[in-house]
């Protein structure tokens, strides 16, 4: 009935065994907000870590679908291991696979398949959701690009070791368009002009850094230019076609956040008494966790189909991985992202007083949940992107934008 083939369900038990360790130590991940590396230590020895890298380059070459369902039971344990396994095999890995040159694909692996999960650097004090309006700038000398800006909200800053900058591309003294830079930290010879300025404090999530990063005066090799088809004039909209896999993969760890909270919840409606009674007797909650069960797999629906939508694993597809339909993938995380907000409160609710306290996961899920209807493009962005797909008209953001639309 779920479509999934028996190596997919073979792999999801797989994934729901290292799920119970990653739930043993998820409450002390976000006491002590230090980053979980012996999980990562284990999703790695799992092979959860490049899971979409092809064989070709030393991965196992699996489809978006089968990186999902790890996802998914990750985060339904430890939202934290479920965004590490989104960003070891969606968004800057995706973007490195499709269009970097072989010794960029190489060096990307060997990095992810290692354990590490790369860092993606868009957004700007001054551009958030309108990230084109970003500032920092990649000059070209010779051979070297030299990037000077700022990024903050930077996933794993502090962590990472491979980043995928986003700048504008300066050559001649012309603004060519923006394009990606690569950069790799920790290792021999880390670059000086990489720094993690500081952490970001946040309110969920909180054993994965978020952190504000200054680039100055970074040197970038020609060699370590992510050029996608068509040049810098067309690589914003190329780069943020990679971004669909991401979103595809936050809206999953949104789904694991809310599924998760469910499976507490209804254990909890089973065992605990009021009036002499068990309280999921009451139809008061029965409806609720009725309601909520409805929004999780309708979430689940859109998520797996977005996530089909990117074709098979490269070696079901003998092609490098593919990018799941920017349509499918914003509806998928619209709806997900804004379900786990209320599912995961409704859950607490139905623990009463115990989901409010720290003693019990039911808070941290709530907390956990906030940040997916912000990050990787707020709801009410990707909604702007939905209507303009529906409608097959661009809806222009900037008042020079509506301007030159009426002027047609
Ligand atoms: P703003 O753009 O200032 O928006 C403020 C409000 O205005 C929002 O409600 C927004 O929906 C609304 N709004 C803005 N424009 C419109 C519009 N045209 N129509 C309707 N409403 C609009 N960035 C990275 O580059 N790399 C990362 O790894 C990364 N990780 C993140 C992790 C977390 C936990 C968070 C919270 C953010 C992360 N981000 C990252 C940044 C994230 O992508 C931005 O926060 C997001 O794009 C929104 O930008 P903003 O926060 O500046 O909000």
């Amino acid at each position: 009935m779920d479509g999934l083939t028996p190596a997919q369900h073979a792999l999801r038990a797989r994934a729901r065994d290292l799920a119970r360790e990653a739930a043993s130590q998820a409450a002390e991940t976000d006491r002590t907000e230090q980053y979980p590396w012996p999980m990562v230590r284990r999703l790695t020895e799992a092979g959860f870590m490049g899971m979409t890298i092809p064989r070709a380059l030393g991965g196992p070459g699996h489809s978006t679908l089968d990186a999902v369902l790890v996802i998914e039971e990750l985060a339904k344990a430890c939202a934290v291991c479920g965004r590490i396994a989104v960003e070891a095999n969606m968004g800057a890995i995706g973007a490195v696979l499709a269009y970097g040159t072989p010794a960029q694909q190489r060096l990307a692996a060997d990095l992810v398949l290692a354990g590490d999960k790369p860092a993606i650097c868009i957004t700007e004090p001054e551009a958030g959701s309108a990230a084109t309006e970003m500032t920092t700038r990649a000059v070209r000398h010779g051979d070297t690009w030299v990037i000077d800006g700022v990024k903050h909200w930077i996933t794993g800053g502090g962590i990472s070791r491979l980043h995928l900058i986003f700048a504008r591309a300066i050559e001649n003294g012309v603004d060519r368009g923006i394009g990606g830079f690569l950069a790799v930290r920790g290792g021999e010879g880390d670059p000086p002009g990489l720094v993690v300025h500081r952490r970001i404090p946040s309110m969920g999530l909180r054993g994965m850094p978020e952190a504000e990063i200054h680039l100055r005066g970074l040197e970038v090799p020609d060699s370590m230019v992510l050029r996608p088809p068509g040049g810098f004039s067309r690589g914003f909209g190329r780069l943020m076609e990679a971004y669909n896999g991401q979103r595809v993969g936050a809206a999953t760890v949104a789904l694991g956040l809310a599924a998760g909270a469910f499976g507490h919840a209804l254990d909890y409606a089973g065992r605990r008494e009021q009036f002499g009674r068990p309280i999921a007797e009451f139809q008061g909650l029965g409806w609720m966790l009725a309601d909520m069960s409805i929004r999780i797999e309708a979430a689940r629906a859109l998520i797996h189909r977005a996530a089909r939508s990117a074709g098979l694993g490269p070696d079901g597809a003998a092609t490098m991985p593919g990018f799941p339909d920017r349509l499918a993938a914003a509806q998928a995380k619209v709806l997900a992202s804004e379900m786990a907000i209320d599912v995961t409160n409704q859950a607490l609710q139905v623990w009463g007083a115990a989901g409010y306290s720290r003693d019990n996961p039911m808070e941290r899920y709530v907390r956990d949940a906030r940040m997916f209807a912000i990050a990787g493009g707020t709801a009410q962005v990707l909604r702007n992107q939905v209507a303009e797909q529906i409608l097959g008209r661009k809806l222009p953001q900037t008042r020079e934008g509506i301007r030159r639309l009426a002027a047609e």
